[in-house]
């Protein structure tokens, strides 16, 4: 049973002001260590309920937060981009089980530091009509390559959006939000050793299940329309030149795709370009 885990830093306990996801600066350097530490109980619970392999994907900005040293050194930890899979890489190398630490709710929701992808480009994103944040598009993403979201860690705004995607895993609430930067979270600590539980609980339920060792890609990859609302015309504006997209208003788009994986993939090509408009 190989597991593989993303890690994000917005939802992780303790956690709440931009300055503490971005480079740079001390609390930052405490907040990326708190973020190792939830991956590390993750790692540990996984471990203990009896996963073979567990692959640790660093997942926020320019993915290259968690510190090695500190990782747990029984787990293989994917760092840097850009990556074809983004926030879901080491998926290709195949993963039963997909637990999703320190995630946010999405964009324009009342989550500590809610927002979708890049919160300078992306106000909203709909995949066939239902809205969604980064759990709910790699979530697809991991569901397309046979693997299943089986535990998710963050606020518990995000818990109630995402709760009816993944109606069989398991939730962590780290800390309740109060505004988009306030909230009360639990000690680290606290939420670590509720992480560690949950994930050793999931990993021996699905082992019990008899899930299979290792799954591959599922092999329908269903077309996706994606719609997608732009903080600003000129974004719009910028990411029409693409050929294939279609502008529905002065700041909401649509496009076509084969799969999940390539919504993922164009959502991260139009942020890259977002970038020359800052
Ligand atoms: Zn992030």
């Amino acid at each position: 049973m190989k597991v593989l885990i993303s890690a994000d830093i917005e939802g992780i306990a303790g956690v709440f002001h931009p300055e503490q996801t971005r480079a740079g600066n001390g609390e930052y350097e405490a907040a990326r260590r708190w973020m190792t530490l939830e991956a590390n109980a993750a790692i540990e619970g996984a471990f203990a309920g009896g996963a073979t392999q567990v692959w640790v994907n660093d997942s926020h900005g320019g993915f290259r937060n968690l510190l090695p040293d500190l990782l747990d050194a029984r787990a293989q930890v994917v760092l840097g981009k850009p990556r074809t899979l983004g926030m879901m890489a080491g998926l290709e190398y195949g993963a039963s089980l997909v637990f999703m630490i320190g995630y946010h709710a999405m964009s324009q929701t009342r989550g500590i530091l809610a927002h979708t992808i890049n919160s300078f480009a992306f106000a909203r994103v709909s995949l066939n009509g239902v809205e969604v944040g980064e759990a709910g598009l790699y979530g697809a993403l991991a569901e397309e390559y046979g693997a299943q979201v089986a535990l998710l860690s963050g606020d518990d705004v995000f818990a109630e959006e995402t709760a009816p995607r993944f109606p069989g895993a398991r939730f962590v609430v780290t800390k309740s939000a109060t505004g988009h930067a306030s909230g009360v979270t639990q000690s680290p600590a606290n939420a670590r050793a509720a992480i560690e539980s949950a994930a050793r609980e999931v990993v021996q339920q699905h082992l019990a299940e008899g899930r299979a060792p290792q799954a591959t890609r599922a092999a329908a990859a269903k077309p996706v329309e994606c719609e997608l609302r732009v903080q600003t015309s000129a974004l719009a504006d910028l990411f029409c030149q693409w050929p294939t997209m279609t502008r529905v208003d002065a700041v909401t788009l649509r496009f076509s795709a084969a799969s999940a994986e390539h919504v993922v993939r164009m959502l991260n090509c139009l942020s890259a370009m977002s970038f020359m408009l800052r």
